[in-house]
């Protein structure tokens, strides 16, 4: 009998054919020749059909491979396998006395994946998690096995590919030397009188959440390294206790709050490692756009914070640093992420990604690319002006469209 395989927030059921889950590079390699149409499985940290192979593909799990990190102090880098997840990955890496310049809200998800998608952490100076990457290794369509490495012309395409190159077998990333953080954590920002970019840059990374009953931000995250400078923020009042981003849920979860300085892994994301989330009771969406435009972006949403706030539990919003991967959201432009924590509630949650879409379309927003939008492809297209170079690298690298879903093919209007 098939097995069934769900996504984390069980929001997607894969229809593939077969799921394989090989334990060796040889394996992976041999079922990439065979096969006639293949996606990977990640951590499966998405929340729309990106991972989906179809009813006729094959989904291809890493996650039984030996785990691969291999950290290399003198040139400060790391090989990581295709499989690994960033918790895994942070603790080997400050092992060594290094450290990742920057980690996405929580550490349960894949290398691989996350850089697949274009997922970032926030910080006006931090590019996404794929900025650190300085080398892919992929197995492609004959089975053989390509290394694109920064300076090949197709390293803009190679990254942020929505895995539609083939399977990503290893990455090469940058490290630097390991530092501290703290948080510090305020409640009650408003938005009236914002000066979003003093506040987007109060810190090494900032968040600042709403459920957008009202119009501020409930709570501001700054995480500040301690090699850099404490800036005052009388802007909000400090936290009394200690919060989770979504009201009523346990601060237990989240990451040592009240300035306590800590390693970089186990402060830069929200969530600590060693808390497993289980299956997540939401969904989620988030748009990029230019973060020159965040102030009327967020009077934008605010205007429409009604029919917002009885579907959404939390807000989320961060600053990504412009990139070079032709198809990052943050792509050629300093950028604000604004993100929705939605009720798992599909049939009531996708009326108003409308309706948050409409409001910031004057902004051409990109929405993450693995969770929910409803963005249509032909308006995406115009959003990344490097899509025909990356058409171009899927046609090079597998001519068959192998690697290629009705996700991917939506995108690139194949
Ligand atoms: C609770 C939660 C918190 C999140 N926080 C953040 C956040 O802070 N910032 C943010 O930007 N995003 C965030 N996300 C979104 C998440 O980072 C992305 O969905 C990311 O893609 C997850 O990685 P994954 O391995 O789980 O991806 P999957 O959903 O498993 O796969 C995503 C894509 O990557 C491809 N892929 C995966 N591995 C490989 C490989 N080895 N080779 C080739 N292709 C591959 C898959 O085929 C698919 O197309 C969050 C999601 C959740 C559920």
């Amino acid at each position: 009998m098939a097995e069934t395989v769900s996504n984390w927030a069980g929001n997607i059921t894969y229809a593939a054919k077969e799921v394989h889950r090989p334990r060796t590079a040889a394996a992976v390699r041999s079922i990439v020749a065979e096969s006639a149409r293949v996606r990977v499985l990640g951590s499966g940290h998405s929340f729309n059909e990106i991972a989906e192979p179809g009813g006729d593909g094959v989904l291809l799990s890493l996650d039984a491979l030996p785990v691969e990190v291999d950290v290399d102090t003198a040139a400060r880098t790391v090989r990581v396998g295709g499989g690994v997840r960033y918790a895994e990955l942070a603790r080997q890496v400050q092992g060594h006395g290094l450290a990742l310049p920057n980690m996405a809200s929580l550490p349960h998800i894949s290398v691989a994946g996350s850089v697949a998608t274009g997922t970032h952490g926030s910080g006006v100076g931090n590019g996404p998690l794929a900025a650190a990457v300085r080398e892919v290794e992929i197995v492609t369509a004959d089975g053989s096995t390509l290394v694109i490495g920064r300076g090949d012309e197709r390293f803009g395409g190679a990254v942020t590919s929505l895995g539609a190159l083939g399977v990503v077998t290893a990455l090469v990333l940058d490290l630097e030397p390991s530092f501290e953080v703290e948080q510090h954590l305020f409640t009650e920002l408003p938005l009236a009188g914002l000066d979003f970019e003093t506040v987007a840059s109060a810190a090494y990374s900032v968040s600042l959440f709403t459920d957008w009953r009202e119009p501020g931000f409930r709570q501001v995250w700054l995480k500040r390294r301690t090699d850099q400078p404490l800036a005052d923020f009388p802007w909000a009042a400090p936290a009394t206790e200690a919060l989770h981003p979504v009201p009523g849920m346990p601060a237990a979860n989240c990451t040592e709050q009240f300035g306590v300085p800590g390693p970089w892994h186990e402060r830069l994301p929200h969530f600590r490692a060693e808390f497993t989330p289980s299956s997540g009771a939401e969904l989620q969406s988030e748009y990029l756009l230019p973060r020159a435009r965040a102030l009327d972006a967020l009077q934008a949403l605010d205007a429409i914070r009604a029919a917002v706030a009885p579907v959404l539990q939390t807000c989320e919003v961060r600053t990504v640093a412009a990139d070079e991967q032709w198809l990052s959201p943050a792509y050629g432009r300093d950028t604000v992420a604004l993100h929705f924590t939605w009720v798992e509630d599909t049939a009531v949650v996708l009326p108003v990604v409308r309706q948050v879409e409409e409001a910031l379309d004057a902004f051409e927003p990109r929405p993450h690319w693995g969770k929910v939008f409803a963005v249509p492809a032909g308006v995406l297209r115009g959003r990344y002006p490097r899509l025909g170079d990356f058409r171009a690298l899927v046609r090079e690298l597998d001519p068959a469209g192998k690697f290629t879903n009705a996700f991917v093919r939506d995108v690139l209007d194949d």
